[in-house]
């Protein structure tokens, strides 16, 4: 268990006299969209509690750059829940484990739909259709396609992210079609470590996923969970791992311990230590979705409205398996803070993120020569 007692102000920072050197090459670099150097993550996650609260600032300074004091509120719908092949350590639905979760097969598309509506009304931005699996068969996809289907029908403009595990170009597509904006996997840990949380299937395969969605045209969500005895250097490895996917929303997990489970029992994490790692995300990813994710109201406990300065994104309500917060008390928290809810006629990603994707003008089609 991390130390709870306070740690020196300052770390050793490579190439950064003192923590303020540290903490303004980052917002800097931050500002102009560059990942900072390995060193300075480095540096970050080794500041000690006598700093947090400067970590915070800084970081925050560069969520409110892009993100103003905006949270986007996204909703998860587990429809099909446990019973999964897999052995994922962390998971409360892996092969063999013993937690005590609700356990059923696929809810119908109307009961889906339903659960977004109540969700929308609620605040909720983005619905996230989650299933438990190593991977969609073809008429998985025909049902939640029908399901993405049915809620754009209800509610066109908001916005419906899939997570069905390993992925086949077509299947991709086939969700792209039906309407579904997104497509999230997480690579949960640094590839080095991988194979300590899973057997079943590798680092390379969520990558090949999250390639194959996003070459789909959905927009790519992929994240990680602390707490699992990673590293710093794993924490920096995983962080820059995703960067080079691109991603557009990352959420960040901290270990909820399901009794039952290979994790069960691992309570590694301080509240400190997860804001730390929280303002790395926000260094590395500054003008994407960085969304607190499962594990916040019991790793992070009181200190969770300082999250909210490095976060732009929350889940609202229950996770997958287990219960979050009343919804009622996340939006008096937020409040609170001084932080508003992201309205679904407001663009979540900074303009000139969307800037950089230049629309082809050239090449087929065109009279223009092609970019070769
Ligand atoms: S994380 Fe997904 S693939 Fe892994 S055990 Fe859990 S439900 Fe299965």
């Amino acid at each position: 268990m991390e130390s709870m007692t306070s740690t020196p102000a300052t770390a050793p920072a490579d190439g950064h006299a003192d923590l303020d050197s540290l903490l303004s090459a980052l917002v800097t670099g931050a500002l102009d969209r560059r990942a900072p150097t390995r060193e300075a993550a480095l540096a970050l996650l080794a500041t000690g509690d006598d700093a947090l609260l400067d970590v915070v600032a800084a970081a925050g300074r560069v969520r409110r750059a892009f993100f103003g004091r905006r949270v986007k509120l996204n909703y998860l719908v587990n429809m099909k829940s446990g019973l999964c092949p897999e052995d994922c350590f962390y998971c409360s639905q892996r092969l063999g484990s013993q937690a005590e979760i609700l356990k059923y097969s696929w809810i119908a598309p109307d009961e889906a739909t339903e659960l977004a509506a109540k969700a929308v009304g609620a605040g909720a931005k983005r619905v996230c259709l989650v299933a438990s699996g190593r991977g969609p068969c073809d008429r998985d996809i025909t049902r939640v396609a029908e399901t993405v289907a049915a809620i754009k029908n209800d509610t066109p403009d908001v916005e419906v992210c899939v997570c069905l595990g390993l992925l086949t170009a077509g299947q991709a597509d086939r969700l792209a079609a039906a309407g579904a904006d997104a497509y999230s996997h997480n690579l949960n840990t640094a590839q080095e470590k991988y194979a300590d949380i899973c057997t079943t299937h590798t680092f390379a395969d969520r990558v090949d996923t999250l390639r194959t969605a996003t070459a789909a045209g959905l927009s790519p969500c992929s994240g990680a969970i602390f707490g699992m005895g990673e590293s710093d250097e794993d924490v920096v490895s995983v962080a820059f791992a995703l960067r080079e996917l691109d991603p557009d929303s990352v959420p960040v997990n901290f270990l909820i311990p399901f009794e039952g489970t290979p994790l069960g029992g691992r309570w590694e994490l301080t509240p400190a230590r997860c804001l730390r790692i929280l303002a790395l995300f926000r260094f590395v990813f500054p003008d994407v979705e960085v969304r607190l994710a499962g594990g916040r109201e019991i790793h992070l406990r009181t200190l969770q409205p300082l999250a909210l300065h490095l976060a732009n994104a929350v889940f609202l309500g229950d996770y997958l398996t287990s219960e979050g917060a009343p919804g009622g008390d996340d939006l008096a928290m937020i409040a609170d803070a001084g932080f508003t809810i992201e309205g679904r006629e407001e663009a979540t990603l900074p303009t000139a993120r969307a800037e950089q994707v230049a629309l082809r003008r050239r090449g087929a089609g065109t009279e223009l020569p092609a970019n070769t």
